[in-house]
């Protein structure tokens, strides 16, 4: 699946000079140990603290073992993943599915409709005809007036009985690229507590959910990139128990005639949303923090906030067209913001 690439830094320094401390007996400090591989087209990093290394070590592999199996289910980019299964059958029958790619799609419509479908999952024919991730090219307008009858969320069809999906039109396609890695972080860190880790974080470049504290006992700190100053920090915030996901157009872009380009879409007009430079929504759940940052940039900064401030248990930050930031109301005491933002 056309997954985003990393623009958020989770801040684990402290958990290096941790890595080598040996814990498991009574009155040891717990061990944390962090990994990073790629998967779902990015960067995954996974760290865990246990009591010992070996149960650390253990949660960090069961971690990445959950993100590989719903890559399995969710991915468009393999050919026989449930949700390629799916999209092949449009327009002629449903597809059984499991329960993971059920809840997937099924709270994306849930964002759709709490975000007036600004977050449209049945967007992938658009997102072919941009191809940003691959190679990228400019549409001609009458190219994307035919593909607009396509991305059509009434035309999505979930039978929860069933467990089934059903694209009614031909040449519909579904994209789960901007919720996918949010839900994939929440379910590796269930697995991971599962496997006896009691506080990590999933990083799936910039969709991170953490859990627990630092063997130090503080919350763990969060980054997140300037959306105009390559390599530099727009703010920094700690989460407990939290998810953020951030949604860029500098992720993903290319400019042509002095026009920035970026991978996500109006579903409007199929062209690239031009209201926000970045958008990054903490929740409890990174599906929700996922869900919400796409569908936010999409609906721009002022209503993007306004729809903020109307959820509970979900907040900020956002860079609008110009560069201006906004933070929500909950947020303000817990962000830090760069001196020269
Ligand atoms: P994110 O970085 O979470 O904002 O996700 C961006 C990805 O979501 C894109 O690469 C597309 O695969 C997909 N996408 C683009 N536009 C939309 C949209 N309006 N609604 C839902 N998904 C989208
Ligand atoms: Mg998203």
């Amino acid at each position: 699946m056309p997954f985003k690439v990393a623009m958020v830094l989770v801040g684990c320094l402290s958990f290096a000079a941790l890595s080598c401390v040996k814990g498991g007996s009574p009155g040891t400090p717990p061990v944390a140990v962090k990994r990073t591989q790629m998967h779902m087209g990015t960067l995954v990093s996974i760290t865990a603290v246990g009591q010992t290394q070996a149960e650390a070590n253990a949660a960090v592999t069961a971690g990445f073992e959950e993100v590989k199996r719903l890559e399995l289910l969710l991915s468009t980019w393999i050919p026989d993943s449930e949700l390629s299964r799916v999209n092949a059958a449009a327009g002629r029958s449903a597809v059984t599915v499991s329960a993971e790619t059920m809840t997937v799609v099924r709270k994306s419509l849930q964002v759709a409709e709490l975000t007036d479908g600004a977050f449209n999952i049945a967007i992938g024919p658009a997102v072919d005809a941009w191809s940003i991730s691959t190679e990228p090219r400019l549409p001609t307008v009458e190219e994307l007036d035919a593909l607009k009858p396509l991305v059509d969320l009434q035309s999505v069809h979930t039978d929860v009985w069933e467990r089934s999906i059903h694209l009614q039109k031909p040449g519909m396609r579904i994209d789960v690229g901007g919720i996918g890695k949010g839900y994939a972080a929440d379910q590796a860190v269930l697995v991971m507590r599962k496997a006896g880790a009691v506080a990590g974080v999933v990083a799936l470049s910039g969709d991170i959910k953490t859990f627990g504290r630092l063997p130090d006992g503080e919350a763990f700190p969060v980054e997140i990139r300037h959306p105009r100053k390559e390599n530099e920090i727009l703010a920094q915030v700690t989460l407990q128990d939290e998810a953020i996901s951030t949604a860029g157009d500098y992720e993903r872009f290319f400019e042509k005639d002095g026009v920035r380009y970026h991978h996500i879409l109006d579903p409007q007009t199929l062209q690239p949303a031009r209201g926000c430079q970045s958008v990054s929504v903490i929740a409890k759940e990174g599906i929700w923090a996922d869900g919400l940052d796409t569908g936010i940039f999409v609906l721009g900064a002022k209503r993007g906030m306004e729809l903020v401030e109307q959820l509970e248990n979900v907040e900020a930050i956002i860079v609008d067209d110009v560069g201006r930031v906004l933070i929500s109301s909950g947020l303000r005491d817990r962000v830090v913001l760069a001196s020269d933002h």
